[in-house]
């Protein structure tokens, strides 16, 4: 029998305010354990919460960017359960009514090959369900000695946005691609750094199988703790292989929840059902419910930068690019707006692609620096590929005036003057060089008159090789073919 897969994403995105969401304490991460701590996030017996107010804008824009609807009155709710990181026995979150419902995205997306490599990108659109608004709990730390844990309460209260998705998608390169383009588009419009590594972005995914033309769902798992893009995609897909073989040989999936172990590549069992929350959720009394009017949403919409999406888009119709293209050059912001000043600079939209995506781009991989960071200014990208199309350089000698541009933050003109690199296309003294050149190699001279044409090369060689490479190929080309006949 053929299985289809099933899944559903909750992503937890840390906000990026300067302070936590129902106090003044700092929500900057790596402070010293527990200094970042005050009798609110303490939940100390008789402190009071009160709303951060940019916690409210930064939901605002995320649930604009992923096209949900904005309720007017949303309602926070306690979530009750115990566990050393949260003092407050409760984690103030939202429940029946959230901030914000239905949205949606379209996106490319497309299933790998044995190398990872893209097969066919294709639009799909995937639904999300809701977002609201919470606060973290702290971290317990099991490490050093037994039989003693820590506990480091600086998280407790730092502001998170809690993404639902539909159960939408039907691979793990599918999920996969969707939480690419969320982490993009929070990092886009600046309210979340996505750095699943330090868990700044967090994903549990819910994965069920069924028989290819069954429209009820199956049970589903939910897969909790994983910490990277890959790790995800590679728990999913462990996990469908697994549940499809318990139904091939007749077996029932249980409801439980499942860790991912990276170190064996697989999933394993945490608590199934029966060991679940009941988490006796109800308004939070400390809290007045979440106002927001038609107004405030308007003055926030005209804030929302071109999305990651449109963006890409535009870049591949008005630049002429390819899908691949275009999702690298709009991978960041930063890199967008680079690759845009460059082809301002320069004029050539083909050209600025390929110097980025090859010379860039790996000059910035071996110095580790983001192209926000980058020592050359786009307009001096821009500048170096004119003096290329002017053949003021050649394109061999540019490549090398790049890294020189990479290393010292010089514009091309000084390095080019400063190096001496500027190509001769003065006839004169290439005459004077090849004279040089074929009085040098009275053989191989004779050997072409003798018919040796292949030869020619040769003399090409030895006339770049006198030059240092800075000769004009095509003027040697033609002069050579006059001088040899
Ligand atoms: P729960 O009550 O267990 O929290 P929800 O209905 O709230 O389940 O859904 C949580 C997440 O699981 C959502 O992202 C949803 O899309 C996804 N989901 C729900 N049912 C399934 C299923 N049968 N298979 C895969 N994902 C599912
Ligand atoms: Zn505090
Ligand atoms: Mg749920």
């Amino acid at each position: 029998m053929e299985y289809e897969a099933v899944i559903g994403l909750e992503i937890h995105a840390q906000l990026l305010t300067k302070s936590k969401i129902f106090c003044a304490c700092s929500a900057a991460f790596g402070g010293r354990a527990n200094d970042d701590t005050c009798p609110v996030c303490l939940g100390l017996p008789g402190a009071l919460p009160v709303l951060n107010r940019a916690v409210v804008e930064m939901a605002t824009l995320a649930a604009l960017a992923l096209n949900l609807r904005i309720n007017e009155t949303s309602i926070f709710a306690r979530k009750n359960y115990f566990y050393p990181d949260l003092p407050k026995g409760y984690q103030i979150s939202q429940y029946d009514q959230p901030f914000s419902e239905h949205g949606w995205v379209e996106i490319p997306t497309s299933e790998r090959d044995e190398q990872g490599r893209p097969i066919e990108w294709r639009k799909k659109r995937f639904r999300i369900r809701r977002l609201h608004i919470e606060e973290d709990a702290g971290k317990s730390l099991h490490e050093g000695q037994d039989p003693y844990s820590y506990v480091n309460l600086n998280r407790s209260g730092v502001p998170l946005l809690e993404i639902v998705s539909e159960p939408d998608f039907r691979s793990s390169w599918q999920a996969y691609d969707y939480v690419q383009y969320l982490r993009k588009t929070l990092q886009y419009i600046g309210v979340c750094d996505g750095n699943m590594e330090e868990g700044s972005l967090r994903c549990d995914a819910n994965v069920s199988v069924r028989p290819k033309g069954e429209t009820k769902f199956g049970t589903k798992t939910e897969i909790k703790n994983v910490n990277s893009f890959r790790f995800l995609q590679k728990a999913i897909e462990y996990e469908i292989a697994r549940q499809i073989e318990i139904l091939s040989e007749g077996g029932q999936i249980i409801q439980e929840t499942r860790l991912w172990n990276e170190r064996e590549s697989r999933t394993y069992s945490m608590r199934s059902k029966e060991e679940a929350h009941d988490y006796r959720y109800f308004p939070e009394p400390d809290l007045p419910p979440l106002k927001v009017n038609q107004e405030w949403i308007a003055a926030i919409r005209s804030q929302l930068p071109e999305l990651p999406e449109a963006r890409r888009e535009r870049f591949q119709k008005q630049y002429d690019l390819s899908m691949e293209e275009s999702m690298l050059l709009t991978q960041t912001r930063s890199m967008a707006d680079y690759y845009e000043r460059v082809v301002q600079a320069c004029g050539n939209a083909k050209q600025s692609a390929n110097w980025i995506l090859s010379e860039l781009l790996r000059e910035l991989k071996n110095a580790s620096v983001d192209v926000a960071n980058c020592p050359v200014k786009a307009e001096d990208l821009g500048r170096l590929i004119q003096l290329i199309n002017t053949d003021t350089i050649s394109g061999k000698i540019g490549k090398e005036v790049f890294i020189k541009m990479f290393e010292t933050g010089k514009p091309p003109d000084v390095l080019i003057e400063e190096l001496g690199l500027q190509q001769i296309s003065d006839v004169t003294k290439l005459q004077q060089i090849i004279d040089a050149v074929i009085e040098a190699n009275p053989k191989q001279l004779s050997s072409y008159k003798a018919g040796k044409t292949n030869l020619f090369g040769f003399f090409v060689g030895q006339v770049m090789k006198a030059t240092q490479g800075r000769a004009n190929p095509q003027l040697v080309n033609n002069l050579l073919k006059e001088r040899l006949g």
